[in-house]
């Protein structure tokens, strides 16, 4: 009975809010509480006309909504935090030489649009040549395009030769990508330009990459103290620092120098689990991807060097993963698509369920853990008052097969309706 009464004020609650501000309502059969593991019955999530959740409360008989999901399981948008929307796996190699800028904006436009609509309503970009991403993110916010929310990085700080720069073309060319910044005090300067042209956050390259011509993963681009500067003036100017990092040295030195967050993480051994664990610095493990570039990757112009520095650190990024999953470090969900078709940024979820997490654990790590990492865990990530109403939902229950989250069949951002299989 209490429980009963209890319905009744909050539907009542519920009713006042959405008739002060009008925006809409959406009944959900299910609605997976990311915070608890809850899996919450027969839920209505009204949002106000701003598209900000204004109560998640109890249906009861008489509740009306405008979408009705009953038969689904309603959850948070997705979050996927290392993103390169401005490039597709076909821009590897030579191939990408041959692109412009102004084609790689469209192309972003393209994958904002499938990326969204494949349930994730918030990215970080991490690296686009030209603030491509920037011009992506703009038009988003400004209601020209569909696309998910976006922080963006522009250009990514690097040496020269390294992994951040581009190292097709012989000497007499010169050339030098955008964000090629040596010594403590050019990558500053780095930092207050790439900040003055729109970035949200810095991505460095801290070692050594896989799609890279000349260098190897598991060696150490930027020292110690050019990021320690580097993250230094980024915290200054209110903004995080993405490190790109397989190498093992190359993760201590960009934790110890105080990045926040650990990109691609292969490499990572007992110490630099436990210095992320003591510096609370997230790790993103890209763990699907493996798969794509060593099945797909030589038809798409990847490098045959970037082949075989796959094979050797596909299998023991994903051993990493797990190894630093059990031990606690903090993980949050980054894939590095556009390395893999954007879109199918879903797949990465069974893969860290067949490496060691719980469904639950892996749709945490990109809700809560990546909007925390993000700095908008007062924005998104869950859903609940004061938050976008930023809402998807799928058929079955993502608890029991976490692949159902490949095939997202609602997608809702900020009140507004992107994609709905189930009135089909
Ligand atoms: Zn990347």
């Amino acid at each position: 009975m209490r429980k009963l009464v209890f319905g009744i004020v909050l539907c009542l609650l519920a009713a006042i809010e959405s008739s002060a501000a009008p925006g809409g309502a959406v009944r959900c059969g299910k609605l997976l509480d990311v915070r608890t593991g809850q899996m919450l019955t027969d839920q209505i999530v009204a949002f106000d006309e701003s598209g900000v959740i204004s109560s998640v409360a109890p249906a009861t008989g008489a509740a009306t909504s405008s979408i009705d999901l009953s038969k689904a399981t309603c959850l948070p948008g997705l979050i996927d935090v290392h993103t390169h929307i401005t490039a597709n796996p076909t821009d590897a190699g030579y191939a990408g030489l041959g692109i412009s800028v102004p084609r790689q904006a469209v192309t972003g436009v393209k994958n904002a649009r499938l990326t969204l609509r494949a349930g994730f309503t918030t990215i970080r970009n991490v690296g686009a040549r030209d603030f491509t991403d920037a011009a992506v993110r703009d038009g988003v916010n400004a209601g020209e395009i569909e696309g998910p929310r976006m922080l963006v990085s522009g250009p990514a700080l690097g040496i020269t030769g390294g992994h951040c720069d581009i190292n097709l073309l012989p000497y007499e060319f010169h050339f030098k990508d955008q964000g090629v910044a040596y010594g403590p005090w050019a990558a500053r300067e780095k930092v207050r330009e790439v900040i003055k042209y729109g970035a949200d956050v810095i991505k460095i390259c801290a070692s050594g990459g896989v799609l890279s011509k000349g260098d190897q993963p598991g060696t150490p681009q930027y020292t110690l103290v050019e990021m320690q500067a580097i993250a230094e003036e980024a915290h200054k100017l209110g903004r995080k620092v993405a490190a790109h990092a397989h190498g093992t040295e190359s993760i201590k030195d960009a934790i110890r120098a105080g990045i926040d967050s650990i990109e691609h993480s292969s490499l990572i051994d007992d110490e630099g689990i436990a210095l992320a664990k003591q510096h609370g610095t997230y790790l993103v493990f890209d763990i699907y991807n493996d798969d794509f570039i060593l099945q797909e990757g030589a038809k798409a112009g990847m490098l045959a060097e970037s082949i075989e520095k796959e094979k050797k650190v596909g299998r023991l990024q994903r051993e990493n993963f797990r190894k630093a999953f059990q031990a606690g470090a903090k993980i949050a969900f980054g894939t590095d698509a556009g390395v893999y078709p954007h879109g199918d940024n879903g797949r990465q979820f069974g893969k860290m369920v067949e490496w060691g997490m719980k469904p639950m654990d892996a749709i945490q790590a990109s809700t809560i853990n990546a909007a925390d990492l993000l700095g908008w865990s007062d924005k998104v990530g869950t859903l609940e008052k004061g938050h976008y109403a930023d809402l998807i939902a799928v058929e079955g229950n993502p608890l029991t097969d976490v692949k159902i989250l490949e095939t997202v069949k609602f997608v809702m951002k900020g009140g507004i309706v992107a994609r709905n299989d189930f009135a089909k």
